[in-house]
């Protein structure tokens, strides 16, 4: 979820359950956990709604093998929020364009769908409310479409779960609270890595990855995020 109502900014209030609310875009009825301080309830599905379009564009577009590159281009996206479930298939989405573009053989179209399809049933705050970050779940999602693993695959079974456990660990590494953004990057980092050592799979990721998002972001942990980048200490450096 974003911090802020996507419908008038004000700021989000947490609720420990879920309760059923009606979302103030679609009016339809599901559980959430967010409301504004004015009762605003927007659901996953209208959240994610014009990233899916976003993330498709620049998935479509995208000529580079660095998913932490994809990714960037697909945040920099206004459709794209601070914190939110797109981030659930958009990181997946990112591995695949880079898996793709680096010369992994799959079937582009179907494995996109896929991706997009399983990760926005990953509910936003998945996080906090299930011990599961669900930026690392989009990456277990990726590597299941790209080998078809299933429920009673052999050798592939266990590797999803060991590459997700690698991202889970990437993230908690950080402490909380959330950011979907170094979530993110952590994710791709430490994917990257599993997917060079486990599958000789080689996607260029950068060495260093420099935050555009932390203004934007009121829980930012600032100099003890690893991604944190201070424009004005880069200006001063330069002098
Ligand atoms: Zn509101
Ligand atoms: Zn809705």
């Amino acid at each position: 979820m974003s911090d802020i109502c996507l419908l008038c900014g004000s700021p989000l209030l947490y609720h420990d359950t879920a309760e059923e609310m009606v979302c103030s875009v679609c009016g339809e009825k599901s559980l959430g956990h967010a409301r504004c301080a004015a009762g605003h309830y927007v659901c996953d599905r209208c959240h994610a709604a014009p990233a899916e379009s976003a993330v498709r564009a620049v998935f479509s577009r995208t000529k580079s093998a660095n998913p932490v590159e994809i990714a960037q281009e697909m945040m920099a996206s206004p459709a794209v929020h601070m914190h939110g479930p797109e981030h659930h298939f958009l990181v997946g989405a990112a591995l695949l364009a880079a898996y793709k573009n680096a010369g992994g053989e799959v079937n582009w179209e179907t494995a996109l769908d896929a991706v997009i399809s399983r990760g926005k049933r990953v509910p936003g705050g998945f996080c906090g409310m299930a011990g599961n970050c669900g930026a690392a779940v989009s990456a277990g999602i990726f590597l299941s479409v790209v080998l078809k693993t299933t429920p009673l695959s052999t050798d592939t079974w266990a590797l999803g779960m060991r590459l997700t456990a690698a991202c889970l660990n990437a993230v908690a590494e950080h402490g909380g609270p959330r950011c979907c953004k170094r979530d993110s990057f952590a994710v791709l980092t430490a994917a990257s890595s599993f997917l060079k050592q486990e599958l000789g799979i080689s996607l260029a990721v950068p060495e260093r990855i420099a935050c555009t998002f932390s203004e934007k972001n009121a829980e930012c942990l600032k100099e003890s995020c690893p991604y944190f980048s201070d424009s004005s200490h880069f200006i001063s450096e330069a002098r």
